[in-house]
């Protein structure tokens, strides 16, 4: 916490005011009579025939004249924004080239939080008596015996009546209206309410991440296997910084389905956490929102825009699963949470846990050169044993044609089956088939407005775009030479594997689990029947590699353990050698001993030896040192500009223009143009340029004098700057 004087200003001052909307720098206004504001006030302003929602940013840069100064139209009755707050939108404004205004959007994402919340309607009995007693008037009295008002919409519930008897009450003098204050959001977290009794492993890496000060900024990166209790060791360090009075962020990559971590927290905690993510109503994120600066929420999970909420003691962040590429913003302006989380500790003096079984490459090394503490869970909980893992080589004990489960996958399905244990199988492509086929013609689906294939779902009965979310009813003869019956899907998705589970298990009761199989309220009951084991053989995609704990799980079969290298992306081994750590540890994460086969062209490839071998160690030292020979993040920086149009040649013309007007600079290197790994999306054609420096060049700052130097696109053309691309 700072104890600096807060700026203040009064009527009759000018104040700059950033405004959230994208425009660059903050804009100047005049304090009108009777109001006071302070660094860090929410206000409305004018701008142009509009009024728009901004936050005082201190004293304007320029002198401005007074006369053509408009006022600041109204001071919001909430506490101003942190300092911390306030230096972190400068600063991700800074780093992504984002406008301040467009990264200040993301933090004001709740213009109801601004409104005062509304007091709770309640009823309370007088001593007066009814002269006409009725039956429901008397329900409504015996409800209201004591002195206690009641919340209306309680009082309906429980007497069973109609407004307007209340009403009608109100008016004999029985009963009275008064107003209560809104309750919190949630109750506070208890940090002692059911504090799990860690292991000494757990113990002593709770110790490692406790010795960073609860009071300065400090990152543990908790790099543990599987079911190893991370979750348990990081909700001790919650409780920790609960206890020093300061509040927490747990972000989650995907929140949305995981209720069971949320159900974890309340059991822990003897309450609900506050959660931030999509799916909430405005209602809901503005009471979080306003709690979260009023200092009544202390404890918050969300999704990666959570880390914009304007805490305002917050004293710890976690994020789990840190290596998980949900953490990457890619629309609007880009960032990555991780990088942010680490910039708003350091802003607000609060220590990080970066949690995870397979750690991003960047992680490690930041653990390994001792920025941040290495703390290690290296065996499982209880009797749980860490699975075994094999490879099937598909060469030689792959499926018939046709087929895509091996032999011997089948078997240990089968084995698993009988002992009453659950079994998954793994495919990381939602859809039928990556491909339709005409066998006459040859004609191959494409999307018309990207550069991406078709890909067939059956049970839906359409050919989809996953780009663009375009959709086609499947056609029944090709629509290119018109033949019947000669179309054919080609390569396996996951509801083809659920079909051929369905032939080869019909007695097993099957679940499809793929994030286009329902809602998320209908995904999340499906994964609880799961963890009840109302299902014997789960077959899905990445979301059952995320976080789940399935108990009776023993057999884990990974389909197409090469479908990840297959891309030209220097992450590639890091992202299949994560996704494969994952989905095997979800087996035998109780007490049955766990199996885990990888069916792979590639058994040779180093991710199948690390996978099989169980050496992590090997994998990341090797993956470091290609990065590093290749000047590649974390050992090198990168920034992307993709360049779109309609027209492949406006784009590719105007990437060649700006690729001259680049600015000489020692340590920088231009690739490109070239068209951008998916060349057009939605119609527009996409080329990309590419920078490169060294770790320790200002490779943000240079985009942004070269852009600023640059012509500035003009007409349909338009350029998207991405500093850190995850996949390039
Ligand atoms: P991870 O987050 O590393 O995958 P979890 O924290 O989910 O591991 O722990 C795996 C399982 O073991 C969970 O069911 C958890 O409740 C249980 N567990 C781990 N540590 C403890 C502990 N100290 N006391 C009780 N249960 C534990
Ligand atoms: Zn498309």
């Amino acid at each position: 916490m700072r104890t600096e004087q807060a700026q203040m200003f009064e009527s009759g001052d000018i104040v700059a005011v950033m405004v959230g909307v994208a425009v660059e720098g903050p804009y100047s206004y005049r304090v009108p009579e009777g109001m006071a504001l302070a660094r860090g006030s929410i206000v409305a302003v004018p701008l142009g025939p509009r009024l728009v929602l901004g936050v005082v940013w201190g004293e304007p840069r320029d002198n401005v004249a007074h006369n053509r100064l408009r006022d600041v139209a109204h001071a919001y009755d909430v506490p101003p924004l942190s300092e911390e707050l306030l230096r972190l939108v400068d600063w991700v404004g800074r780093y992504t080239l984002a406008a301040p205004g467009q990264v200040l959007r993301g933090v004001l994402r709740s213009p109801e939080a601004l409104e005062p919340p509304k007091p709770v309607i309640a009823y309370r009995r007088t001593r007066h008596e009814p002269e006409k007693l009725t039956p429901a008037r008397l329900r409504v009295l015996d409800c209201l015996m004591d002195d206690m008002a009641w919340p209306k919409p309680a009082l309906l519930g429980a007497s069973g009546v109609s407004s307007s008897v209340l009403d009608g009450l109100e008016k004999t003098g029985a009963v009275e209206k008064v107003e209560m204050p809104a309750p919190p959001v949630v109750l506070p977290p208890d940090p002692d309410a059911n504090p799990s009794s860690l292991n000494p492993e757990q113990q002593t890496a709770l110790d490692q991440i406790l010795a960073l000060s609860a009071h300065d900024f400090g990152v543990a990166l908790l790099d543990g296997v599987t079911g190893g209790g991370k979750t348990e060791v990081f909700f001790e360090a919650v409780a920790d910084t609960l206890r020093a009075g300061r509040q927490a962020l747990v972000l989650l990559p995907e929140i949305a389905l995981t209720s069971t971590f949320i159900d974890r927290f309340t059991k822990r905690f003897g309450g609900r956490p506050a959660e931030w993510h999509s799916d909430m109503t405005p209602v809901q994120r503005a009471k979080v929102w306003r709690g979260v600066l009023d200092g009544t929420v202390r404890a918050v999970v969300g999704a990666r825009s959570a880390l914009f909420l304007p805490f305002r003691e917050l004293g710890l962040l976690v994020l789990d699963e840190e290596h998980d590429g949900a953490y990457k913003q890619s629309e609007g302006f880009t960032y990555h949470a991780r990088d942010m989380a680490i910039v708003r500790a350091h802003l607000s003096t609060a220590r990080v846990v970066l949690s995870s079984a397979t750690p991003s490459v960047e992680s490690r090394n930041n653990a390994n050169v001792g920025r941040y503490v290495h703390v290690r869970l290296e065996s499982r909980f209880a009797e749980a044993a860490m699975p075994d893992i094999s490879a099937i080589d598909m060469r030689t004990d792959g499926p018939e044609k046709g087929e895509w489960i091996a032999p011997v996958l089948a078997r240990e399905v089968f084995a698993a089956l009988d002992r009453g244990e659950q079994a998954l199988l793994f495919l990381n492509r939602r859809g039928y088939a990556p491909l339709t086929l005409c066998r006459s013609c040859g004609h191959q689906y494409q999307c018309p407005d990207c550069s991406a294939w078709m890909v067939e779902h059956r049970f839906r009965g359409v050919l989809m775009c996953h780009h663009c979310g375009h959709e086609v009813r499947t056609p029944k003869v090709c629509g290119e030479c018109g033949e019947a019956d000669a179309l054919v899907a080609v390569g396996p998705g996951i509801e083809r594997v659920a079909e051929e589970a369905a032939a080869r298990f019909p007695d097993a009761r099957r679940v499809l689990l793929s994030t286009d199989m329902g809602s998320h309220s209908q995904l999340r009951d499906r994964f609880a029947e799961v963890e009840r084991g109302e299902y014997d053989l789960i077959i899905g995609t990445q979301l059952v590699s995320k976080g789940h704990h399935f108990e009776k799980l023993s057999v884990v079969g990974v389909l197409d353990a090469d479908l990840g290298l297959a891309h030209g992306d220097p992450r590639a081994a890091e992202k299949t050698f994560q996704i494969l750590t994952q989905v095997a540890g979800r087996a035998g994460r109780a007490s049955r001993h766990g199996k885990a086969f990888l069916q792979t062209y590639h058994p040779d490839h180093p991710v199948m030896k690390a996978m099989v071998g169980g050496d992590r160690e090997a994998f990341y030292a090797q993956e470091l040192l290609a990065r590093e020979a290749g000047g590649m993040p974390p050992f090198g920086r990168l920034a992307a500009l993709i360049v779109s149009a309609n027209a492949q040649q406006d784009a590719m013309g105007f990437a060649r223009k700006l690729l001259a007007a680049a600015p000489m600079a020692d340590g920088v290197r231009l690739y490109g143009p070239a068209d951008a790994p998916v060349a057009m999306i939605r119609g527009r054609h996409r080329v990309r340029l590419l920078a490169q420096s060294g770790k320790d060049f200002d490779l943000s700052g240079y985009v942004r004098f070269w852009l600023s130097s640059a012509e500035k696109p003009r007409g349909d053309l338009k350029v998207q700057i991405d500093i850190d691309p995850v996949s390039f």
